[in-house]
């Protein structure tokens, strides 16, 4: 990059580490809700997110936000409840007014948001199970790892599209730094979110 906010070297140290972590490409962001927002972005209009009745207050509110200007529907799910989330998914998927979008692009067959343990009531999704059910309705599936961090959970190997993570929280651990990250292993993700992160100044 020839300009500070398409990246630089300090960006990319950092990068390397955790898409090593977490076993794919990641892109540093200006706080966690820059990284959760630049992801809920991509999505193609109007955006079908499933996502946690527990999810992180700041996801909640941004998707509220976003859904009163018709950018997107969403519904809340228990994820501690395999069955019951994959049938609102499903239910999702049923509805009419698909969004256009490349066949096969990001987010276009729905978005699956899952946050695990969800912060703060620490309810925990079956990741494995959840990211097969919904690949399997044409969604695709996000997984916030905040509060794992990838020592303990690797959503990427459990079948995640991406990962989003606060850095603020765990991965910095000293109350001393604002910042997030998504890490994916899907190049066309990827490109999204770089171009999206250059565009948007997160
Ligand atoms: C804190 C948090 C966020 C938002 O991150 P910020 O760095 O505060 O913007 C997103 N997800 C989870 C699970 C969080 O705990």
């Amino acid at each position: 990059p020839v300009y500070g906010r398409d990246g630089n070297p300090t960006w990319a140290a950092l990068e390397e580490v955790l898409g090593a972590l977490e076993g794919g490409r990641a892109l540093a962001f200006a706080s966690g809700m820059a990284a959760v927002s630049a992801v809920l972005e991509t999505l193609p209009i109007p955006g079908r997110v499933v996502v946690p009745g527990d999810a992180y207050n700041g996801t909640r509110r941004f998707l509220s936000d976003v859904a009163s200007r018709g950018r997107l529907r969403f519904r809340t799910v228990d994820v501690s409840d395999t069955a019951a989330t994959l049938r609102v998914c499903a239910e999702m998927c049923d509805t009419p007014g698909r969004p256009s979008g490349p066949e096969g692009g990001f987010g276009t067959g729905g978005l699956l948001w899952l946050e695990s343990p969800t912060n703060p009531l620490l309810s925990v999704a079956d990741l494995p199970a959840l990211c097969e059910g919904a690949h399997a309705l044409g969604m695709d599936v996000v997984v916030d790892n905040t509060f794992a961090s990838p020592l303990l959970q690797r959503p990427l190997a459990l079948g995640a599209d991406a990962v989003v993570h606060s850095a603020t929280k765990i991965l910095s651990g000293h109350s001393d730094v604002v910042m997030g990250a998504v890490v994916t292993a899907r190049p066309d993700l990827a490109g999204l979110l770089e171009r999206r992160r250059s565009l948007h100044g997160a």
